[in-house]
């Protein structure tokens, strides 16, 4: 059945009764195999590393939460990124956003450029700088909105265009928001990719990918290359994500009421310097936000000043948690110059603004009191 709503969509959608014995749950299929009737003949699973019931539920929730019409998942993001990466092959070009999450870029640069692929970095923000980076090579467009860890906003519908305008796919990384607050695909987008492992799972306790396509051969080529490289994700983890979704428009409007109040917070804190978040009519990308996402969410950074800052600030955290990774329920808070840029040069960094005073927050779902204070007296401990 086809729902509307996307909460529903969120609890049901590939989420339907198990049809043996009426489990509300998908059952976590602990099996390699599948014993088969005769030769040729089976129940529509062989192995595996093909095919997992459980999977499968995960997949088509997925895909549907997306607006896509098939979902591919993988055991990393990066496992995704890297299965995105096998539609090319040698002599392939891809055009990417420069403010990309780190690992992203240090697969495409240490390790598919060994296979013949190119990259070109261009600032995503301006669409025509896209387009001038497009050349007959190109097969594809990768970008994410907003971008790790400064928010810049890139408008999707106007990239999608552009790139559609010269016979080539759009890619996004929509990790950041989640389909509750964005759905690329509406936008024009034809692949969208997630690291589960964030918001979709929601609570710090599994690893994952995932690709949605859009097109037959999208679904024909992700699902090859899930039986060829098997870097697929473990039913129990599937589970997992399966259950997170459940609550995932409920997390996500706790996720984006808490983070428009601590963005607003810290924008008035006289020890923050700058704060980066689209809900702030401030932000240079507000109103492409306004028009693209169904919120604001809450990841954004502020900067600090100084790394001797930045530290002080980190140390003095009780309730919030200096780690890397975002999109749990509780508030992580990481160092991107030190943690997720740290492959980065120093120039590399300076040029996107990643300073050693930069703090990047994934607001969680606590009680938003109990965030503003812990900020308030770890910023109080700044000299
Ligand atoms: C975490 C993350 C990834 C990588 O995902 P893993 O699950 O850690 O492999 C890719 N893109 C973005 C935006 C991320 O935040």
């Amino acid at each position: 059945m086809d729902y509307q709503g996307f909460s529903t969509k969120a609890i049901h959608a590939g989420q339907e009764p198990d049809e043996l014995t009426g489990a509300v749950n998908v059952p976590v299929y602990l099996t390699s195999t599948y014993q088969q009737q005769e030769i040729g003949k089976n129940k529509g699973w062989e192995y595996a590393r093909l095919d997992n019931p459980t999977r499968s539920a995960l997949e088509e929730s997925l895909a549907k939460l997306e607006g896509g019409t098939s979902g591919h998942v993988f055991g990393s993001g990066m496992a995704a990124i890297a299965a995105l990466c096998t539609m090319m092959k040698a002599g392939d070009h891809v055009v990417c956003s420069e403010n990309i999450y780190g690992g992203t870029a240090r697969l495409f640069d240490k390790i598919f450029v060994h296979y013949g692929l190119t990259f070109t970095y261009v600032d995503a923000g301006d669409p025509a700088k896209v387009e001038a980076a497009i050349t007959p090579a190109t097969r594809l467009v990768h970008i994410e909105s907003p971008t790790n860890p400064m928010m810049s906003i890139v408008d999707i519908a106007a990239v999608a265009e552009v790139a559609h305008r010269h016979g080539v796919e759009l890619s996004i990384d929509n990790t950041f928001l989640s389909p509750y607050l964005q759905r690329p695909i509406e936008l024009g987008a034809d692949i969208v990719m997630h690291s589960t492992t964030k918001f979709l799972n929601g609570h710090s306790d599994g690893l994952g990918g995932v690709l949605i396509g859009t097109k037959p051969e999208h679904k024909e080529r992700f699902e090859f290359v899930q039986k060829c490289t098997g870097g697929i994700l473990a039913p129990f983890d599937c589970y997992l994500v399966l259950r997170g979704i459940k609550t995932l428009a409920l997390r996500m409007r706790q996720h984006d009421t808490n983070g428009r109040v601590v963005a607003e917070f810290l924008s008035k804190h006289p020890k923050v310097k700058q704060v980066f978040y689209p809900g702030l009519p401030s932000h240079a990308g507000h109103a492409i936000a306004v028009r693209q996402q169904k919120g604001f969410g809450s990841m954004m950074s502020f900067e600090l000043g100084s790394k001797e800052a930045a530290n002080a600030f980190v140390r003095s955290l009780k309730l919030c948690y200096l780690a890397e990774s975002l999109g749990g329920v509780e508030t992580l808070v990481s160092h991107s110059a030190s943690m997720t840029h740290a492959a980065m040069t120093q120039e590399q960094r300076d040029a996107l603004g990643i300073t050693d005073g930069l703090i990047r927050l994934s607001v969680g779902c606590e009680d938003v009191e109990d965030i503003l204070a812990d900020l308030e007296q770890a910023l109080a401990g700044i000299e």
